[in-house]
């Protein structure tokens, strides 16, 4: 009888990608995926530890997970990702019915590990590597369509931001073979999609051998003008002239970049040990502008780190205003542990002044977000087609080189074509239009 196993990914993109990873070993091994949970053999919960909120999340997560082994005594519960790197044997002892602790690393060694508790009632694997790519394994796509893919480039990051944990629960920065990234960007125009994103924590540092990311990014380009190459996401210290110089020769590099600043104060970028200076920032936007006017812009925001004065905080706001994203992802800082920022600064901005900061950057980037859009009215936009629209089956939706969502009325068109739409209304997150010919 065939054994079945379910994942339920939390976090970031590169917990999807690595998810699509496991399935794939999984899948190997003789292992059958089910979309049901209740009738899985094997549970797994690929996890997030950037911010405390995300792992209250899981952890809550598991509690109703655990109650399932009540009725079915035999199902085994997978701990994988971030959470299992950093809390490691601690899972087990504070979550009794927890069988499997994996970290990012050790994905290889599950199908071992699943036969292993047939003799044993546990077992812990979170060895980091300094070699681990998964590169020879072909993920298999979980995304919900058809046209667009992740492709994880490099694993890891040791940049240290003094907030982060990712350095510590996904370990020194590795990048794979070219080689293999290209072969994969190429099975997968091959079979139809028509997107794909390089992702990387700190993705524009790639460099294997002689091969650096801008000269990755014009492989991937190489492959078909028809295939749209993304990428997520850049760190500013790393965003050389080379790469916006490939980027404006290749149309089909989408003209969209998420380079997070974090804070709009110099003070404060040197606390979180950012590693660039606000001045370096607005040269690499200004870069940007020169080299590729009709790019769109995206950031991170963190409001309320450690000492962030009143002063600190309408910096942010400043550079906010004068970027302009289309998009942010804003949070409150959320204390780490083992992080630099944790062992030796006082989170001493009250939880209050940080949610109101975090309210009004907020209300401050919904609007950058609607002008954005609503300079858009009028003009036509090449949009890849994704698929229905979840409002209505007679509306389509798609996006744009700029990375924003296009919503239009359905005719002919199939997900994977490309057609021209001319944009006639907006929302702060949506465009609206009409297909032209
Ligand atoms: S660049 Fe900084 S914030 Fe991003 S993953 Fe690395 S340490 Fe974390």
């Amino acid at each position: 009888m065939y054994k079945t196993f379910f994942i339920e990914t939390y976090g970031c993109q590169m917990n999807f990608a690595d998810s699509e990873i496991v399935h794939s070993i999984l899948v190997n091994v003789g292992y059958v995926p089910t979309m049901e949970i209740r009738k899985a053999d094997f549970v797994f919960i690929n996890t997030c530890s950037i911010r405390d909120h995300a792992e209250q999340r899981v952890l809550n997560r598991l509690q109703e997970v655990q109650s399932l082994k009540k009725k079915r005594p035999h199902l085994i519960i997978g701990i994988l990702g971030c959470m299992a790197e950093r809390l490691q044997k601690q899972l087990i002892e504070k979550n009794k019915n927890v069988d499997l602790v994996v970290g990012p690393d050790a994905y290889r060694r599950l199908p071992e590990m699943l036969n292993s508790l047939s003799t044993q009632d546990k077992a812990i694997d979170t060895l980091l590597s300094t070699e681990e790519t998964y590169s020879d394994i072909e993920p298999i796509r979980l995304s919900s369509n058809r046209v667009s893919a992740f492709i994880a480039i490099m694993r890891g990051c040791e940049n240290y931001c003094a907030y982060c944990v990712v350095p510590y629960t996904r370990g020194r920065e590795r990048s794979r073979e070219a080689r293999t990234i290209i072969h994969e960007a190429q099975v997968l125009f091959d079979q139809g999609y028509r997107e794909v994103t390089l992702l990387g924590q700190n993705v524009n540092s790639y460099r294997c051998d002689t091969v650096d990311f801008a000269d990755l990014l014009a492989l991937t380009a190489q492959i078909n003008p028809l295939l749209r190459v993304r990428f997520a996401t850049s760190h500013p210290k790393d965003l050389s002239d080379k790469l916006l110089e490939t980027m404006a020769q290749y149309p089909n590099i989408c003209r969209s970049i998420h380079l997070p600043i974090q804070s709009g104060s110099d003070t404060i970028l040197q606390k979180m040990n950012r590693k660039y200076t606000l001045a370096w920032y607005k040269d690499r936007i200004a870069a940007i502008r020169r080299y590729l006017p009709d790019c769109s812009l995206s950031t991170d925001i963190i409001v309320g780190f450690c000492d962030e004065t009143e002063q600190d905080y309408k910096d942010t706001l400043s550079l906010m205003q004068e970027v302009g994203y289309a998009s942010a992802f804003m949070f409150k800082y959320s204390e780490r542990p083992d992080t630099y920022a944790a062992k030796h600064y006082a989170d001493n901005i009250p939880e209050d002044v940080k949610s109101q900061r975090l309210a009004h950057v907020i209300d401050f980037q919904q609007q950058s977000s609607l002008l954005s859009n609503q300079r858009d009215i009028g003009q036509t936009f090449e949009v890849l087609v994704e698929g229905v629209s979840k409002r209505s089956t007679t509306q389509y939706i798609g996006r744009n080189s700029q990375n924003k969502v296009v919503i239009f009325s359905h005719t002919d068109e199939k997900p994977g074509d490309y057609i021209y739409v001319r944009i006639t209304d907006c929302s702060a997150v949506t465009l609206f239009g009409q297909r032209i010919e």
